[in-house]
């Protein structure tokens, strides 16, 4: 697969892109309603996407040996479901051949997030969300 091909396997759902909280007792991962700075809340987007690494050190290169050690990506990811041996669902954009496709189906963060902004990591519990097919 080209990094083209891989790349165009992002939904562009940006659920990767939010903010997550971890019980350091448990390790339960739970999600925010909280965007990255980088994420446009718009389009789904990263708006620093070549030199994202340099702004925010801890985002990740998806790379499909890293897919298999993060099980917290959202059921919906197309990297989490090739690495599953799964096939794309039906509004994915490589189906479609839309990028809307991803949020008709009401999938993705769009209009339903806020930007890191100002909140302090204090906020983060008050904007635990669930997230379709999530169960947490
Ligand atoms: S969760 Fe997966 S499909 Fe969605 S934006 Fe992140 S990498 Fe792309
Ligand atoms: S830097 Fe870009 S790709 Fe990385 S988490 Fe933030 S918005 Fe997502």
């Amino acid at each position: 697969m080209t990094s083209e091909e891989w790349e165009s396997l992002c939904d562009g759902c940006g659920r990767c892109c939010l903010n997550k909280l971890e019980d350091w007792d448990t390790g339960e991962i739970y999600w925010t309603d909280i965007a990255c700075s980088q994420l446009d809340c718009e389009t789904c987007r990263c708006k620093s996407y070549e030199n994202r690494f340099e702004i925010v050190p801890d985002c990740i290169d998806l790379t499909l040996e890293k897919v298999e050690e993060l099980p917290w990506l959202p059921p919906t990811c197309a990297y989490r479901l090739i690495g599953e041996r799964k096939d794309l669902p039906d509004w994915h954009p490589l189906v479609t051949g839309r990028p809307e496709s991803v949020h008709e189906a009401g999938v993705s963060v769009r209009g339903r997030i806020e930007p890191e902004g100002d909140l302090k990591p204090e906020d983060y519990e008050d904007h635990l969300v669930y997230w379709p097919g999530e169960d947490v």
